[in-house]
């Protein structure tokens, strides 16, 4: 089956689960039994049941938005439990030994978290295990007040459809004793483990991951398959961590779009060129440009992979770079722009109107600033219609994020 029909037929099974997800009384759904909920400061909207935090979150985003489009209703997932890939447990020694969880609110508190309800469950079995290991081999947890011990943090990522598992180890130096043992012992246990890859972070810090990277097994990074597309993610990449609702999110952002295979593309704050490898497959070019040297690599090299050509990924900032192709009297068709929560700049979104796209097709993760950007484009030209929430953040987050599209005038 070709790339396209994939696409086409991963948006089909999407039609059907919006309208189930739509429909289906969700009033039952809560997580207010959650034994954590109290001292965790995980979840912003525990006390709720799901039909609520959607409506919710509709409201929030119709708030943001209203002097400027429609919102068209939100889609949540059917099963809003266990869905994120990504998983990080901060580690401590107490008077009960050895715990793994989370950050009490507000503070350097940890607070054991055994079983998580929005975690992937595999990846909670690998952290309860390390923990269990890390008693057993003795190893000394890192205290953030001396400075002394060794194992800070745990992360991990399972790509839910290779099923591949990566471990980042952070530690505070790169001497792993009983390495060996150690890890014979993790891979017996969890032989689902494809990389692990210690992260050395030394610094008093409250940023969990360090620069210095050794793989210790593995190949150093997982692959996970998305809209049809396999690609790989480093450590330091970023991933969407809800890939149920990503394929929801992109297949809107590429129907908006309307492409016809000839468009010259830009995906503006790529990551690893998800976006753009995926509306690629409906496009003359795709030009790729993101920040994160390590994401631009998995970007380059995601594209030999899918045996795309007409993709070239640039590392940069987006301002600078869209700066520079105004300046050299370049064109585009359609912009994908996919900016962190801070949102774009001047720089950019003065360059993108220069550039003049027929099409900006701009997803948020944040509908303030998604507001301000867009009152920026409507001034100069273009227009909107409407815009499209998707909840990728169950329980855990206040916030959505949004799909819209603007024509130029
Ligand atoms: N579109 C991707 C990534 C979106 S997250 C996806 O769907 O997976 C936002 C991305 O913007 C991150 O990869 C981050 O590294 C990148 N970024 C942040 N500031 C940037 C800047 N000034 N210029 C370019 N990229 C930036």
């Amino acid at each position: 089956m070709s790339i396209e029909s994939r696409l086409k037929d991963s948006n089909r099974v999407m039609e059907t689960k919006h309208k189930f997800t739509r429909n289906k009384n969700m009033a039952h759904k809560n997580i207010s039994g959650c034994p954590y909920v109290k001292k965790c400061g995980g979840c912003d909207m525990k006390d709720e049941d799901y039909k609520a935090h959607l409506e919710q979150k509709q409201r929030m985003v119709e708030q943001k938005l209203k002097s400027i489009c429609k919102v068209m209703p939100i889609t949540g997932m059917e099963h809003p439990y266990h869905y994120r890939n990504k998983v990080h447990a901060v580690f401590a020694h107490t008077k009960q030994g050895i715990i793994s969880g989370v950050y009490e609110e507000g503070t350097h508190r940890v607070v054991s978290v055994e079983h998580c309800r929005i975690e992937d469950e595999k990846a909670d079995a690998i952290i309860q295990s390390i923990k269990e290991l890390a008693k057993s081999f003795k190893l000394k947890i890192y205290n953030e007040d001396t400075g002394y011990g060794w194992l800070r943090h745990v992360l991990i990522r399972r790509g839910f459809s290779s099923g591949e598992v990566l471990v980042v180890l952070v530690v505070a130096s790169p001497v792993f004793p009983s390495k060996k043992n150690f890890l014979s012992a993790l891979l017996k246990k969890h032989p689902e483990i494809t990389s692990i890859v210690l992260n050395v972070n030394n610094r008093k810090t409250s940023m969990v991951l360090g620069e210095r990277e050794i793989v210790i097994y593995g190949k150093g990074y997982i692959r996970d398959t998305l809209c049809g597309m396999q690609f790989r993610i480093s450590p330091k990449s970023f991933y969407q961590v809800n890939p149920v609702q990503t394929e929801h999110l992109y297949s809107k952002a590429i129907e908006l779009a309307e492409l016809t295979g000839k468009e010259r593309i830009i995906d503006a704050y790529c990551g690893i060129g998800t976006i753009g490898l995926i509306a690629g497959q409906q496009a003359g070019e795709v030009i790729g440009i993101e920040l994160n040297e390590d994401a631009v690599r998995d970007a380059k090299i995601n594209a030999k992979g899918n045996g795309v050509t007409n993709a070239g990924f640039y590392q940069g900032d987006a301002g600078q770079f869209m700066v520079q192709m105004a300046k050299q009297g370049e064109k585009a068709d359609v912009v994908f722009m996919d900016p962190p929560r801070a949102g774009s700049d001047e720089a950019f979104l003065s360059s993108v109107v220069t550039l003049a796209p027929k099409r900006i097709v701009y997803i948020s993760c944040n509908p303030e600033t998604l507001g301000r950007d867009v009152k920026y484009l409507i001034k100069r030209g273009y227009r909107i219609k409407e815009a499209y929430p998707f909840d990728m953040f169950p329980w855990s987050d206040k916030h959505a994020e949004v799909v819209t599209v603007l024509y130029k005038n």
